[in-house]
Formats: structure tokens, C-alpha cells, sequence
């Protein structure tokens, strides 16, 4: 779809080694470094469109991004998010949470976030290296 945030292609995009899904930074205004989008490369709403390969594809895919993301982090424990309220294109929030971090959960994860485009980076970067 034309006016489709997630059909449009990223500024960066993580090889992740799946052909159906593409894996991006999340927005740096709401996200703490190293935090994910995992979205469909096809324009589909929810997990009840996603065909049996894009179904067993992303289970795996994020077997292989958890312990990417927490030997890139130091998370303790990684979160994932759907809610696609806002934009009704597949996506999941892959949300990385520190040991230190005092709060658990929900909590967290409404809790206030933003990193720099540099921090980014260099997160993306380092879980790219693990999943390598
Ligand atoms: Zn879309």
C-alpha cells in the first residue's frame, strides 16, 4: 500500500536472513537502543494472514533475534509487543530489558523511551553481528 509506513522501505534494515520479514530499528523518539520492529515484507494485518511459511519463518526468526539482542544488549529479558493499532500492517515491537531496569512489564514497556540515531546504529550494528 502507497501510504503504508511499513511498505515503504526503511532507512536501515538488519539482515535477518528471512526473506518475509524485514528488521528495523525502532522509532528513536519511543525506543531505547537495541529495541526492534520485525515487520512482514507483505502488507498483512495480523498473524491470522500470515501464510504457513511466514508463520514458521518468524518463529524462527525470533529464536535467532533473542539471544541476538540480549548478548548485544545485556538484557535480562526481551519483550515482544503487537498491537497494530495505529498502523494495520504486521509488525512486533522486540523490546530489550536491562537487569537494572526497575520496572517489569507493562510498566516498562508504557514506561518513557528515546535514544539517539547513533546509539542506534550502533545497537543494529551489534545484534547484526551476533545473528552473523
Ligand atoms: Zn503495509
Amino acid at each position: 500500500m502507497a501510504d503504508c509506513h511499513f511498505c515503504a522501505p526503511p532507512d536501515e534494515e538488519l539482515e535477518c536472513g528471512d526473506p518475509h520479514f524485514r528488521v528495523t530499528h525502532a522509532p528513536l523518539d519511543r525506543a531505547r537502543p537495541g529495541t526492534l520492529i520485525v515487520a512482514t515484507r507483505r502488507h498483512v494485518l495480523d498473524f491470522g494472514d500470515l501464510s504457513g511459511e511466514e508463520a514458521a519463518g518468524f518463529g524462527a526468526l525470533l529464536r535467532r533475534l533473542y539471544p541476538a539482542v540480549r548478548a548485544a544488549t545485556g538484557a535480562e529479558r526481551v519483550h515482544i509487543v503487537a498491537t497494530m493499532d495505529f498502523v494495520p500492517h504486521f509488525h512486533v515491537w522486540v523490546v530489550p530489558r536491562a537487569a537494572a531496569e526497575p520496572l517489569r512489564g507493562i510498566p516498562y514497556l508504557v514506561s518513557p523511551a528515546a535514544c539517539t540515531r547513533q546509539d542506534a546504529t550502533a545497537a543494529l550494528e551489534r545484534i547484526g553481528a551476533q545473528l552473523a
